[in-house]
């Protein structure tokens, strides 16, 4: 049955590379595709997962030098890179409520029967949220849903302050991250996170080890860094932490938090929601859990309490490079962590896996005689989990090369069943949706794109959506803000990445708990390993096919496609507000707020805005169209180099890459974003309150939502400049193809 699919597999393939004229690497693609066993992976897996591995732990060393051992067994150039990095570790953690009535929280997950990893408690780290500043609180508690913005405009509304609180918010609706940076910047005075089962608990199946979903016990453990400020090392943002930079001293860390911070269970938390008095939630904020969800503030009150040992550890990154033959010094680099904050076999094992099978496979090339034309770097990084430690100190600490060198990052973290998840630099959009239509779905037999568009298809909100999805060649990859690897390559280099996985056939609760083990993947995830299979082939013939072109495969078409969609967005983002604020003040003026208030209740109508102003996006608009007109230009020229058959010298080739390559770092600035300097992308960043979740264009964006319409202005002259810039390097990219067209 296997050799069957790969005939086809090597047809469709086939097809592809013959449109580009270049035959011969059809049978290396093909091949490769063949190699990657899903058998390997789980015993891998078996390996890796087997111990609790996080930074500073006997196994995470233990792991990486295995992985270097494994790797070098294949034949390759392998070495580990260390860095010192800070890592806090809980000292003392308490959660107590002294008032109404006493209750302390257990804080602990306990072992589960029949699955045998859950009970390595002494090597476990206990359930904490790293980075958390140490403290000792007592406050009334406040039920703030998930903490985020809006959540806070509505506790307004109803008079709340968490002035003096400490608050108790719901992991979701962001990166958790945000919602201790929030209730600090409102006044509270300590944060507590948890799991309502409505989010990952039984609400949506049976709990561990029955079902996949999370225990009333399982706690997610997590960083709240404050990343969206500069990720990696709190001492030494934008340099490497190597022994001898220099380091920060810890108060002076902006990154580590402003209040006290804990996660706990829902079984830790329904005791202290169930004290909770005050106005009923909003409808959208209860949860799953058998009470009435009340917001206080109190009478409950807590007491919080968080030290930990601050000290620097060692973080291993094992790194393989492979020379390339013809442009060695154009770097393709692949990378997936390996540490985990227990055993981790999802996240990230499972990505690490198809990872180390891509590399097998390349091994088995490189012994048949392949010979890629520019250097591979893979890498398996440490301290992912504590806040992209590992890829983002290696990165800074190598910034100058990658800079000259680095033509995409692609990443992965973890992996499970169902659907190709496609997320990156929109100059890759065309090229990734090539790979997608060369990967056989394991479970239906059709193309991973295939499968991705139809799906699609049916999710559709509307016609015009689903017109889109069936006449636009390519399926539309979302952006990139953080919450993995690629971050320093993206945001802070202006390296083009992409970020793969499979996914959204399995749902679950383990993420972080000392549940996410062998036992859980092997019942509920990708149990016969076939899609971390399928992420080998998807991943690795990524790989090959950046290192093998000729010309660098980025597409601007879709980039200038997609920037215009952004910057229509933008503007919808403002009308939205003005519309939205004319009409409450309107409401305010007909005293709609105060004759609609129950007299019961406690409630604090709306006070009038200022009507946010029109702004000039011409200076974008302008730049969107020039860049179109450029990016039109030089898709012509590539596509008629392709067909043309003919081989151009590998100095045009050399010098026309050169300037491809740069058109990436032209979206970056030196000064990088406002009040975030590190981040240096103009296009793409993670939200300063979404956390995770990307914000395009976000130097203009942040501010209109901001209401910052000076800095909204100013960047909007700041994007444009970087555009146009972008424009006249892809111009310059495609005269030279033209003029070498010319000559032939
Ligand atoms: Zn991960």
């Amino acid at each position: 049955m296997r050799s069957g699919c790969q005939v086809v597999l090597f047809l469709v393939c086939a097809n592809l590379l013959l449109a580009q004229g270049q035959t011969s690497k059809t049978d290396w693609e093909a091949k490769f595709r063949a190699i990657p066993s899903a058998d390997r992976q789980r015993e891998y897996m078996e390996r890796l997962a087997a111990r609790p591995h996080h930074v500073g732990s006997p196994y995470d060393k233990s792991n990486a030098e295995w992985l270097e051992s494994t790797f070098k067994s294949w034949g390759f150039d392998t070495k580990i890179e260390t860095f010192d990095v800070l890592f806090p570790t809980p000292k003392e953690r308490l959660v107590e409520m002294v008032e109404p009535s006493k209750f302390v929280a257990k804080l602990q997950e306990p072992t589960v029967p029949g699955d045998p990893t859950s009970g390595q408690h002494s090597e476990q780290l206990p359930t904490y949220n790293a980075y958390s500043i140490d403290g000792d609180v007592t406050g009334p508690l406040v039920y703030v849903n998930y903490g985020i913005p809006e959540d806070y405009e509505q506790l307004d509304r109803l008079g709340i302050s968490v002035k003096g609180a400490i608050v108790i918010a719901r992991y979701g609706g962001s990166w958790r991250g945000i919602k201790p940076k929030l209730a600090g910047e409102k006044g509270a005075v300590g944060c507590i996170i948890y799991s309502d089962p409505r989010d990952d608990g039984f609400f949506h199946g049976d709990v561990f080890p029955t079902g996949p979903w999370r225990p009333k016990d399982g706690v997610q453990r997590g960083s709240v860094m404050d990343m969206p400020l500069y990720p990696g090392d709190p001492l030494t943002p934008g340099v490497g932490a190597t022994t001898s930079a220099k380091r920060l001293d810890i108060k002076d860390a902006t990154t580590i938090t402003k209040i006290p911070v804990l996660p706990i269970s829902y079984a830790d938390a329904q005791p202290l929601l169930a004290a909770l008095k005050g106005p009923v939630a909003p409808f959208s904020w209860r949860g799953a859990l058998p009470i009435t969800y009340k917001i206080g503030p109190g009478p409950a009150k807590v007491h919080l309490k968080v030290k930990s040992n601050w000290d620097i550890k060692t973080i291993y990154d094992v790194i393989v490079t492979i020379p390339g033959s013809e442009y060695p010094d154009e770097w393709v680099i692949r990378g997936n962590h390996q540490d985990a904050w227990v055993n981790g076999a999802d996240d990230p094992i499972s990505g690490l896996v198809a990872e180390m099978e891509e590399l097998r496979a390349l091994s088995e090339l490189l012994k048949q005689g392949w010979k890629p034309k520019r250097t591979i770097v893979y890498c398996a990084w440490d301290g992912e989990e504590e806040g992209l430690l590992g890829s983002t100190e290696w990165a800074e600490e190598h910034a100058d090369a990658l800079k000259q060198k680095a033509v995409a990052y692609i990443n992965s973290d973890s992996n499970g069943r169902g659907y190709l998840g496609m997320s990156g630099s929109h100059s890759l959009e065309e090229f990734i949706n090539g790979v997608a239509r060369a990967i056989e779905d394991p479970e239906k037999k059709i193309s991973v794109w295939k499968r991705n568009q139809l799906r699609r298809i049916l999710n559709a909100r509307s016609d015009e959506e689903r017109n889109e999805l069936r006449s636009r060649p390519d399926l539309r990859i979302g952006a990139l803000g953080s919450g993995s690897d690629y971050t320093v390559f993206i945001d802070h280099l202006g390296v083009a990445s992409l970020d793969l996985g499979y996914g959204g056939e399995d749902g679950g609760g383990i993420y972080h708990s000392i549940y996410d083990d062998i036992y859980w993947y092997t019942h509920f995830a990708d149990t016969d390993f076939s899609y971390g299979r399928a992420l080998s082939q998807t991943a690795g013939t990524a790989v090959i096919r950046l290192a093998d072109a000729d010309l660098l495969p980025y597409d601007f078409t879709e980039f200038s496609s997609t920037v215009h969609r952004y910057l229509d967005e933008i503007k919808r983002l403002l009308k939205g507000m003005q519309d939205q604020i004319k009409e409450r003040n309107r409401e305010i003026t007909e005293g709609a707020f105060t004759a609609t208030a129950d007299p019961k209740e406690n409630y604090v109508p709306p006070s009038p805005e200022d009507i946010p102003p029109y702004l000039n996006f011409a200076p974008l608009d302008n730049a969107v169209t020039t860049l179109t007109a450029s990016a039109e230009r030089y898709d012509k020229a590539a596509k008629r180099v392709m067909q043309s058959g003919t081989a151009f010298s590998a100095t045009l080739i050399r010098s026309v890459n050169a300037k491809l390559i740069e058109t990436e770092r032209a979206l970056t600035s030196s000064e990088g974003l406002p009040g975030r300097p590190w981040f240096k992308n103009l296009i793409y960043a993670p939200g300063l309150y979404t956390g995770y979740g990307v914000k395009t264009i976000p130097g203009v964006r942040e501010a209109i939502e901001q209401k910052k319409w000076k800095d909204a202005e100013s960047e909007t002259q700041r994007v444009a400049r970087a555009l146009e810039n972008e424009a006249l390097l892809i111009d310059s990219a495609a005269a030279e193809l033209e003029k070498a067209l010319g000559t032939q």
